[in-house]
């Protein structure tokens, strides 16, 4: 049930994580605060399909 999935930055487009989730037990669409190395902050990154 586990899905890859690729975490974007929502500041400046690039995809910096790639981790898995499982659909059942997180069905909505992932947010999480990340590390943006182009940004060099903490910015909100969003789940997007590999
Ligand atoms: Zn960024």
């Amino acid at each position: 049930m586990r899905v890859n999935i690729n975490l974007e930055c929502t500041e400046c487009g690039d995809r910096n994580y790639l981790t898995s989730k499982n659909r059942r037990n997180n069905p909505e669409r992932l947010e999480v605060m990340k590390y943006c190395p182009r940004l060099r902050k903490v910015t909100l990154h969003r789940e997007v399909k590999k």
